[in-house]
């Protein structure tokens, strides 16, 4: 395979744009080489400026749940472009979003649409800081929340200290209030609320983790989180921003059965444009300014291609035996890659939930960051290129999730099998 092409556009972008990329995740460092420079989409498939197709697993890290260019969203799209960019007034598709949003997550009866996931998070964290009066707030190692200043933090020198900033640029005072925890630690977290319960302002988490690879909670940590929160009086932020009407049409909630108090959206709500949306009971959203004293504002939010492509993305999902197909093909493709690695005597762990997996070299459990960290990122780097050789496109780092989409057939499932097998005969 050709990826000269690539290779070029990738210089070129580097003298202009740092590291070549407008998002780091894009840049291959954790694998090495050079992006591919893609031209376009269509269905499961993308083709790069080579002219090379690829299954594409990563789905613009999320979004792309029907797959590329679904034609109900791309005429959603030009329609709404029919009518004009943005406006900055009201439209009635912003309400009509926001209902699609309340009838599919019964926690959420009050929802602001933002531009970003990043944006979702930050507001959510300012509104329960708001709501409750309290500044602490509790994160987990290996959780991302984008890159928001309070949440680019790691864990202090004790479990139960306050943490460090883990980016230059972000003072000391901004993550001074943020407490880093491990992922699935009940005992950790039930000790910090026996100390300092009523200080805390609000849990934010992944309910299902795809910022390390995939890892699913342990039974009873989200209940944990539940009932920590309700007697302390805590908001309990679920982070949807990739979950959400991902792992069901209500999301990790949904699946698990667990009600948080505040939910933040993005990625597949935006069907592909740029979308963010944070939600949850009305007495704490009814803190939001104009309604009430906590300030959140955006010139482009609810712009209404957005959310012509999140309304028509959000139709198509409408449909339970999409899900179950999902749900399906997802299996069959990690039990085929798990084990053809067992075949080739490669240790290798293949945790799933609905259409996300992550594919870890070690021999698991991956319950935690700390455990996430004992993969084998070597040879994920051989196996991502060999099978981006073959024409399959993972994401480019082990510490990622893998996403199906329902415009994945079965030949594109035997055929990524097929390649996974071939690569792990060479790196056995
Ligand atoms: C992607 C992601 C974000 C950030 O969203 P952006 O749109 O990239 O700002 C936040 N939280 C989670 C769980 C995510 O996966």
């Amino acid at each position: 395979m050709s990826r000269a092409a690539s290779k070029a556009a990738f210089e070129l972008a580097q003298t202009l744009i740092p590291g070549g990329v407008n998002s780091p995740a894009r840049a291959f460092g954790g694998v090495g080489g050079h992006p591919s420079y893609i031209r376009r989409g269509e269905g499961a498939y993308l083709y790069d400026i080579d002219g090379n197709q690829l299954i594409d697993y990563v789905g613009s890290w999320g979004p792309h749940i029907v797959g590329h260019r679904h034609p109900a969203v791309i005429a959603a799209i030009q329609s709404a472009l029919e009518t004009g960019t943005s406006f900055g007034a009201p439209t009635e598709i912003e309400t009509e979003l926001a209902r699609m949003v309340v009838d599919a997550v019964p926690s959420i009866e009050k929802v602001r649409m933002v531009n970003s996931g990043t944006e979702a998070t930050m507001s959510a964290i300012r509104v329960a800081r708001g709501f409750t009066g309290r500044s602490l707030i509790v994160k987990f190692a290996g959780c991302y929340h984008g890159h928001v200043d309070s949440l680019l933090v790691q864990a202090g020198s004790g479990a139960l200290t306050h943490g460090h900033p883990s980016s230059p640029g972000v003072p000391e005072g901004c993550t001074a209030d943020t407490i880093v925890l491990e992922y699935n630690d009940i005992d950790q977290l039930t000790a910090l609320f026996e100390t300092r319960g009523k200080e805390l302002a609000a849990i934010i988490l992944e309910p299902v983790v795809g910022n390390m690879g995939l890892v699913i909670p342990k039974e009873g940590f989200l209940q944990a989180c539940r009932d920590l929160c309700t007697k302390s009086g805590t908001v309990l932020i679920f982070d949807e921003v990739m979950t959400g009407f991902r792992l069901a049409y209500g999301g990790a909630q949904e699946r698990f059965g667990i009600t948080p108090d505040m939910t933040t959206l993005g990625k597949i709500i935006g069907g592909g444009l740029p979308v963010g949306a944070y939600g949850g009971r009305s007495d704490i959203m009814a803190v939001v300014s104009p309604a009430g004293p906590v300030y959140q504002a955006g010139t482009l939010s609810g712009n209404p291609l957005a959310m012509a492509s999140g309304i028509a993305t959000l139709q198509q999902l409408k449909d339970a035996a999409l899900y179950q197909r999902l749900e399906t093909v997802t299996r069959r493709l990690v039990d085929g890659l798990v084990s053809a690695a067992k075949e080739a005597g490669i240790p290798a762990v293949g945790p799933r939930c609905g259409s996300m997996f992550t594919l870890f070299f070690q021999a698991g459990p991956v319950n935690n960051l700390t455990d996430a960290k004992r993969s084998d990122t070597t040879r994920f780097s051989k196996f991502f290129h060999a099978l981006l050789e073959a024409g399959v496109y993972l994401p480019c780092s082990q510490f990622e999730a893998c996403f199906v989409s329902a415009a994945h057939s079965d030949a594109d499932i035997d055929a990524t099998i097929a390649a996974a097998k071939s690569a792990f005969g060479k790196l056995a």
